[in-house]
């Protein structure tokens, strides 16, 4: 197996574009170029070649740099068959569940709607990373904007039913936010308060939150946590099933 080197890159005020190569071969591919010039600036300092760019969503915070980079390095963009049409630039479509080859590496586009109709996040099957772009946050999970409740339901869920030691690169630094939301309604959770700690000492430091682990996400995202009973009883939706506590969770925290 080729094991492959993530490099976060910072684009915007809170994006992160993720730069991934093999460091033999120098081959890259970049996930969700929020802007061109962070992400040219990184392949050159690291004297790579931008092979593709793959896609999570359509919204211009991860499709900004798209058509700059491709002009420049002449790199192919990769995304969601369904969605084509809102992705500038594609060249290569592919469907839900079908596998993208790159330098050994098989990668799985899973659909995964709820923040858009046509948003997938990328599962690195081998390296075991996940890039889930909106879908799930470090402590929170995506707002919902074209889909409902149930579909973001299924999507945070397929996420969590990777492998534990998955790692989850995801699009924004808003986990110090999470946080104080985890906090708030799941205050007695030993694991969350020493995930604090980590947070804001990294934060502190000005330093990504990012990647994360599923099973970090399982101990302490409250999102992760529906079928907790201390988190439902403190919504008074106690025996509830864990998608109604799960609504209840979005709907406040949409308000937070
Ligand atoms: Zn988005
Ligand atoms: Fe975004």
């Amino acid at each position: 197996m080729s094991h492959l080197i993530v490099k976060i890159v910072k684009c915007l005020s809170n994006n992160y574009s993720y730069i991934i190569f093999n460091p033999n071969s120098k081959k890259a591919i970049v996930i969700d170029p929020a802007e061109a010039t962070p992400v040219m600036n990184e392949i050159n300092k690291l004297s790579l070649e931008l092979n593709y760019i793959l896609i999570t969503h359509h919204h211009e915070d991860h499709v900004g740099g798209n058509i700059e980079l491709k002009n420049k390095l002449n790199c192919k963009i990769v995304g969601f068959s369904k969605d084509a049409v809102r992705i500038p630039g594609i060249d290569i479509k592919i469907n839900n569940n079908e596998i993208f080859n790159f330098e050994n590496e098989e990668i799985q586009l899973n659909f995964s709607p709820g923040h858009t109709n046509g948003h997938i996040f990328y599962y690195f099957k081998k390296n075991k990373l996940a890039f889930v772009g909106d879908v799930v946050f470090s402590l929170g999970c995506g707002r919902i904007f074209e889909g409902n409740t149930d579909e973001m339901y299924n999507s945070v869920m397929k996420i969590r039913s990777l492998p534990d030691e998955t790692k989850i690169y995801c699009g924004h630094e808003y986990t110090e936010s999470n946080l104080k939301f985890c906090l708030k309604y799941d205050e007695n959770n030993y694991d969350l308060k020493k995930r604090a700690n980590e947070v804001q000492k990294l934060r502190g430091n000005n330093l990504p939150t990012i990647p994360t682990t599923i099973l970090d996400e399982k101990k302490s995202n409250i999102f992760f946590r529906c079928n907790n009973e201390s988190i439902a009883r403190k919504l008074e939706l106690e025996g509830q099933p864990p998608i109604k506590v799960f609504k209840k969770l979005r709907e406040l925290k949409d308000n937070f």
